[in-house]
């Protein structure tokens, strides 16, 4: 069987795990916490990151951070995953959903300024399938209604645009290392804070709402309650685990690559024949090999499709069901169609894409169909 996806290890992984226990310390912001941030800021250039117990709790962070209170504006893709809605919803935002662009699920930038309102406070890009999305110009229109933008940089880690990495363009930005990503931990995530106003607070929200981090640098001789917070910190364990992965960064996603490459290479003269588009990326957004998905020319032939690879044992799956259109908040949506993101949610199809996956085994089946 070829599953969707396989976690893998790739080096050092467990026997990080096994050093962390010998250390004497598992909880959370230990000896493999700190080389993970270290890594981050020095290989990426963050500023200052704080690794997270996902990505879904980086953004719940960013949400406490941008102090969203109940009906503020928060402008998100319909055609993302729930966490990206679900950390703003908690702290009361209404949830102004913007459609995809035609041709691939980030958002249509060219649509924001028409949903921007007097309460619109946020803009948060999901750089879907690791494109990075338009963000010079949505960085602009920020800063000119004094907005704040959050990335959603899950799928995006080692992502470019125009030369500068994903996640260092937003004020805040949120990666993920669950075990569908290209960097994984099991369930893992990274905060990035790029403007300065954000960092001490950051800190605080991340240990509970406690300075202990201050404390444990010698810079307070005592730590105490003082803000709200929650448990956001992993367990030096995962961080081990994620610092094992992160050591092979390059290795990984130039295998990442090659697989993405015969993807394309194997199922050009195919996709044209059937109608079908493949997933591209533009000379200015490095490719960093997240997903290889196609769209289909009609839910029915993408179901066809999957019952084709499924009688050959192989996974391939859809992704979102536009979030203005789900259970929880098509009652609470305005109104407004959103007919690309509708699209990709009846067309688009992801093919199996993991570390040690054969992907010509995959190509083979599908020119068979
Ligand atoms: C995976 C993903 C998330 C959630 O990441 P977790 O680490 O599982 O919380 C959020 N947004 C997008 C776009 C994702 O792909």
């Amino acid at each position: 069987m070829i599953p969707f996806n396989k976690p893998y290890t790739s080096g050092n992984e467990l026997s990080y795990m096994q050093d962390a226990v010998s250390r004497g310390k598992i909880s959370g912001n230990g000896y493999y916490t700190k080389k993970c941030h270290d890594f981050f800021q020095d290989y990426f250039g963050f500023k200052k990151v704080l690794l997270t117990t996902s990505c879904t709790d980086a953004l719940e962070m960013c949400a406490i951070l941008a102090n969203i209170q109940p009906g503020d504006e928060v402008i998100i893709p319909s055609y993302t995953f729930v966490s990206t809605a679900i950390a703003f919803i908690r702290q009361g935002a209404k949830i102004v959903f913007i459609d995809s662009k035609v041709d691939h699920p980030n958002m249509d930038e060219s649509l924001l300024e028409s949903l921007i309102t007097s309460k619109t406070r946020v803009i948060v890009p999901v750089h879907y399938a690791g494109k990075p999305c338009e963000m010079d110009i949505i960085m602009e229109i920020a800063t000119r209604y004094k907005l704040l933008v959050i990335e959603d940089a899950a799928q995006a880690i080692c992502a470019k645009f125009k030369g500068s990495y994903v996640g260092s363009m937003g004020h805040l930005a949120a990666f993920s290392f669950h075990e569908t990503k290209n960097i994984i931990a099991g369930e893992g995530g990274l905060l990035v804070i790029n403007d300065h106003r954000f960092s001490d607070r950051a800190e605080i929200i991340w240990e509970k709402g406690t300075n202990r981090a201050e404390f444990f640098r010698g810079e307070v001789n005592k730590y105490g309650w003082k803000d709200v917070g929650s448990s956001f910190l992993p367990s030096d364990l995962i961080a081990a685990f994620l610092y094992g992965q992160l050591e092979n960064l390059e290795e990984i996603q130039e295998r990442r690559l090659q697989i993405w490459n015969a993807y394309n290479v194997g199922l050009k003269n195919w996709s044209v024949h059937n109608n079908i588009t493949l997933c591209n990326y533009e000379e200015e957004q490095q490719n960093n090999a997240h997903m290889f998905y196609i769209i289909c020319e009609s839910l029915e032939q993408r179901q066809r499709l999957i019952r084709h690879l499924a009688k050959h044992n192989i996974m391939a799956v859809f992704h979102y069901i536009s979030l203005h259109a789900s259970e929880y908040y098509r009652d609470r949506h305005d109104g407004r169609n959103l007919p690309h993101a509708d699209l990709f949610s009846d067309k688009l199809l992801r093919l199996p894409f993991f570390y040690e996956l054969n992907p010509n085994i995959v190509v083979e089946r599908l020119l068979e169909f």
